[in-house]
C-alpha cells in the first residue's frame, strides 16, 4: 500500500497507509490545549470530585443547574460556540481536550456534556441567524439548560419511526406538538428542548427549538438507574404545545438528518469522555494494586495483576490514539474546505460527516475498552470493590450505559459497514479495486503468507485481510446484506481492529526519538496481540457463513506473526504504570 501525507478521506484507512506526521494525538496538545484542561479539572476537582456521592445520588439533580451556571460564568459551556454568541468557538480537537475532561465529572459529566454537545449541536449546524441569536448566548452562560429529546417508548434504535407529531394551527400562526419522549438527560431542569417530530403526517422527522415557557410540557417522575444516578432522566410529555413557526429547526423533514449528524459528533466526543473515565478507573486498581499486601506482597508485584495493568494501560493509548486521531483528521478536512470556499457551516458539516464511519467505530471501541478497564479494576479491588463504599463501584454501575446511548454499539457496529459501503457505492472510495488489488498482490507476493515480522507488516495483512473479505461478502451477499446482521458487525470488528492497531502504532512512530518510545512500542505490540485473535474470530465466522474454506486459510495466514515474549513485554508496562501509579506516559 502507498504511504500518503495527505489528508484521507473517512474509510480511506482500509486503503491507503497514513504517514504518522499527519496523525494527532494527545502527544500534540498545545499550550492553550492544556491550559483549558487543567482549568477545567482544577474547577471540577474542586467542586465535584470531594463530593461524587451527591452525584451518586438524586442530590445530584439539584447541584447540576447552579453548577452549571458557574461553569457558564467561567465561559467553559462556550468551547463549540463562535465568539458572536459568547463562546470561544475552539476547533474539534480542543472540544474533544475539554471533553475528557469535562464529561468524565461523574454524572454532572452528563449535565456538562448535554450542554455543550447534544443539547447546543443542533442549533450550532442547522440554527438560523435569529434561532442562534435568540438562544446561543443562554445556552453558553447556562441561563437556558437544555436538552435533546429525539427517544420514545416505541422509537428508540429506530429514531426515525417516532411518534410526537407537530400539527399547523388553524390559524397557521404556530405549531402544536403533542407526543411522549423518553430517557431525556437534563429534562428535570432544562429550559429549552430540541424536539424531534412529525409535521402532519409527514414520513420523515423535522427538528423543533421547544421552550419549557410555551406551556403545555409536562415532565414524568425522576428514572431509578443503575448508575449515573446524579442525572436527571425523565420522560417528557407534550400537550398542546404551541410552538413559534420560527422554532422549526432546519427544513421541513430534516430533522433525522439533524438528528444523525448530531450524534456523530456526539459519539466522538463521547468516545474521548469514556478515555478520560477509564483513567480514572485506571488510577484507582493500581493505587491499591500498590497499597494492598497478600501473601507478604503488594498485589502489583504479582504477575496476574500486572497482566492486567498492562491490558488496562494499553487500551487508554489506543483509546486515545484513535479518538484525536479522528478529531485531528475532522479538523484537516474542515481546513481544507474551508481553503476550497466552502462556507464555515458546509465546512463544519462535510467535515464530520466524512468520519462519521470512524466516530462510530471510535465509541464502540472506546466504550467496550472503558468497561474493560473498569471491570477489571474492579477485579484487582477484590471484595472492596463490591463495597458500595468505594468509588470503583461508583464507576463500574456509571460506565455500563455508555454501551447503549449514543446508539446502541450493535447499531454503531452496523453503522460503520453500512457507511463505508455507501461510500463505495457512491465512488468516493474504491473498495472494489482495493479488494482486486489485495486479491492480486495476495497472488504475486507469496511472502505475505509468511508471519509478519513488524507491526507495519501486520497492519497492512490485515487491512488486505479485510478487503479481500469484504469483497468476497459483496460478492455472494450484497443484495441482501442489510438481513445478513452477524456478518455487518464481524465486518465492523475487523475494520475497528485496524483502525485501533494503526492508530496507535501511527502514535508511536510519530514519537520516534522520545524517551517515552520504546513503552510506546510495546504498547503497540500489547495491542496487537489484541487485534489479530479478534480479527481472526471475526474473519472465520465469516469463512464459515461463506462457506469459503480458501479465505479462510489466506485470513489465518495473514493474521500470523512471529512469536515473541509478550509476557515480559506486559511485566515491564505494569512495572512502568505502578510505579506512576496513574496512567502516564
Ligand atoms: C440514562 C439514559 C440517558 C439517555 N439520554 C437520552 C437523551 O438525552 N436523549 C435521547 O433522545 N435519548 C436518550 N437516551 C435513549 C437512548 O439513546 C436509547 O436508550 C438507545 O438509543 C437505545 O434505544 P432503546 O433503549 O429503545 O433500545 P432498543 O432500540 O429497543 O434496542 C434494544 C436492543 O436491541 C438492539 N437492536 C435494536 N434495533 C436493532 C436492529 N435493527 N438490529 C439489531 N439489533 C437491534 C439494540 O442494539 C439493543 O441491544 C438515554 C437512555 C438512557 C438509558
Amino acid at each position: 500500500m502507498t504511504t500518503t501525507k495527505q489528508n484521507l478521506r473517512g474509510g480511506a484507512f482500509l486503503l491507503v497507509d497514513e504517514d504518522p506526521t499527519n496523525v494527532f494525538s494527545p502527544d500534540d496538545f498545545t499550550e492553550e490545549q492544556l491550559l483549558l484542561r487543567k482549568s477545567v479539572q482544577d474547577f471540577l476537582q474542586q467542586k465535584v470530585e470531594s463530593r461524587y456521592q451527591d452525584f451518586d445520588s438524586e442530590k445530584g439533580h439539584e447541584i447540576a443547574p447552579g453548577l452549571l451556571e458557574e461553569m457558564g460564568e467561567m465561559g467553559f459551556l462556550g468551547v463549540g460556540v463562535p465568539e458572536a454568541y459568547g463562546g470561544f468557538e475552539a476547533d474539534f480537537r480542543t472540544q474533544l481536550a475539554f471533553g475528557e475532561i469535562a464529561y468524565n465529572a461523574w454524572s454532572f459529566g452528563l449535565s456538562i456534556g448535554v450542554q455543550t454537545s447534544l443539547g447546543v449541536a443542533p442549533l450550532l449546524l442547522y440554527g438560523n441567524d435569529y434561532q442562534k441569536a435568540k438562544y446561543l448566548p443562554g445556552i453558553v452562560s447556562a441561563a437556558i439548560k437544555s436538552c435533546y429529546c429525539l427517544t420514545e417508548p416505541g422509537a428508540g434504535s429506530d429514531a426515525n419511526s417516532g411518534k410526537t407529531q407537530a400539527v399547523l394551527s388553524a390559524d397557521g400562526s404556530h405549531y402544536v406538538l403533542d407526543g411522549q419522549k423518553m430517557w431525556i438527560t437534563n429534562s428535570g431542569f432544562a429550559d429549552l428542548f430540541f424536539v424531534f417530530a412529525k409535521i402532519e403526517n409527514d414520513p420523515n422527522l423535522s427538528c423543533f427549538i421547544v421552550e419549557k415557557a410555551f406551556g403545555g410540557i409536562r415532565l414524568g417522575a425522576e428514572e431509578k438507574k443503575m448508575g449515573i444516578k446524579g442525572s436527571s432522566t425523565r420522560q417528557v410529555f407534550f400537550e398542546n404545545v404551541p410552538v413559534p413557526l420560527e422554532n422549526l429547526l432546519g427544513e421541513r423533514g430534516q430533522g433525522f438528518k439533524i438528528a444523525l449528524n448530531v450524534l456523530n459528533t456526539g459519539r466522538i466526543k463521547m468516545s474521548a469522555s469514556v478515555t478520560g473515565k477509564a483513567k480514572r478507573g485506571f488510577k484507582a486498581g493500581v493505587q491499591y494494586a500498590k497499597e494492598r499486601v497478600q501473601f507478604g506482597k503488594t498485589l502489583g508485584s504479582f504477575g496476574a495483576i500486572q497482566h492486567k495493568i498492562a491490558e488496562m494501560g494499553s487500551r487508554i493509548y489506543t483509546m486515545e490514539s484513535i479518538s484525536y486521531r479522528i478529531a485531528g483528521a475532522i479538523d484537516q478536512q474542515y481546513d481544507a474546505l474551508m481553503e476550497g470556499g466552502s462556507s464555515t457551516l458546509e465546512a463544519k458539516f462535510k467535515s464530520i460527516a466524512e468520519f462519521a464511519m470512524e466516530c462510530a467505530m471510535a465509541k464502540v471501541h472506546n466504550t467496550e475498552a472503558e468497561d474493560f478497564i473498569i471491570d477489571e479494576s474492579l477485579q484487582i479491588h477484590g471484595g472492596m470493590g463490591y463495597s458500595a463504599e468505594s468509588p470503583i463501584e461508583t464507576m463500574y454501575r456509571n460506565s455500563r450505559i455508555n454501551r447503549i446511548y449514543e446508539g446502541t454499539n450493535e447499531i454503531n457496529r452496523m453503522l460503520s459497514i453500512d457507511m463505508l459501503l455507501r461510500k463505495a457505492m457512491q465512488g468516493q472510495l474504491d473498495l472494489a479495486n482495493g479488494a482486486l488489488a489485495a486479491k492480486q498482490a495476495l497472488k504475486e507476493q507469496p511472502e505475505l503468507f509468511e508471519p509478519s515480522k513488524s507491526l507495519p507488516e501486520a497492519i497492512d495483512k490485515l487491512k488486505k485481510g479485510f478487503l479481500i473479505t469484504a469483497g468476497a461478502v459483496a460478492q455472494k451477499l450484497l443484495p441482501h446484506l442489510k438481513e445478513e446482521q452477524e456478518i455487518l458487525m464481524q465486518l465492523a470488528d475487523m475494520a475497528i481492529q485496524v483502525y485501533a492497531l494503526e492508530s496507535c502504532y501511527l502514535r508511536s512512530e510519530k514519537a520516534q526519538g522520545q524517551s517515552s518510545y520504546p513503552l510506546r512500542k510495546q504498547l503497540c505490540q500489547i495491542q496487537l496481540q489484541r487485534s489479530l485473535p479478534v480479527f481472526r474470530q471475526a474473519g472465520q465466522e465469516i469463512c464459515f457463513a461463506l462457506e469459503n474454506p480458501k479465505l479462510l486459510r489466506t485470513l489465518e495466514a495473514l493474521c500470523a506473526y512471529e512469536p515473541f515474549n509478550l509476557k515480559a513485554v506486559r511485566r515491564e508496562v505494569a512495572e512502568y504504570f505502578i510505579e506512576r501509579g496513574q496512567y502516564e506516559l
